[in-house]
């Protein structure tokens, strides 16, 4: 069963087109005001304001594989485990919701033709998730993140993006959040997406 959305081939382009004019005539001013937000502000443990959407990219695939574990055999690159959960306003856990993962490697490149670094997987029903992945890299213009869709049973499409905590790039970074920063706990990453 699956309910990645579909996107069409023109949505993809616009996409395309609107993230790379955004790279380029935006960035400049907003590096300064993302600066200053990452060395003030802190991730928001539990529920509260609605996750922040964040734009899809130009790399998104519809109809990923179902899986909880992006590792396939040959990648040796440094791996992360993102455990959490999605819980309504409310804070209730939200049980059945649709997660949606896709990244580039650690070397900044994301398959576009197949599903590699892709996968969707749903919540238990404490609405935890759990993804055992590799730590995505850099790529010209961006810090590391993990884009993610997700979306409860008949509801609104959250698509975002989630940071590295700590990272040095995220700073100079156009899009950083640091409520879409994933927070350390133990050896593990964490967040806790709040959806309408
Ligand atoms: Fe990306």
């Amino acid at each position: 069963m699956t309910r990645t959305p579909h996107t069409s081939r023109r949505t993809l382009l616009k996409a395309s087109i609107a993230y790379l004019f955004q790279a380029a005539l935006v960035a400049p001013w907003v590096i300064t005001t993302k600066k200053s937000l990452a060395q003030t502000m802190r991730p928001t443990p539990g529920c509260g304001p609605q996750t922040r959407p964040q734009m899809e990219g130009p790399f998104f695939t519809p109809l990923s594989p179902e899986r909880t574990s992006l590792i396939e055999s040959g990648m040796s690159a440094p791996r992360m485990v993102l455990a959490g959960q999605v819980v309504d306003l409310s804070c209730k856990p939200v049980a059945g919701a649709l997660l949606d993962f896709w990244q580039c490697d650690d070397r900044g490149h994301y398959d576009n033709q197949g599903y590699r670094l892709r996968g969707h997987q749903y919540t238990n029903h404490q609405g935890e998730f759990r993804l055992t992945t590799l730590v995505p890299g850099e790529y010209p213009g961006r810090t590391p993140h993990i884009h993610v869709k997700v979306q409860r049973e008949n509801g609104p499409v959250l698509t975002t993006q989630l940071y590295l905590p700590d990272h040095s790039r995220n700073a100079r970074d156009f899009l950083f959040q640091p409520s879409l920063s994933m927070a350390r706990r133990g050896s593990d990453l964490h967040f806790v997406f709040v959806v309408a």
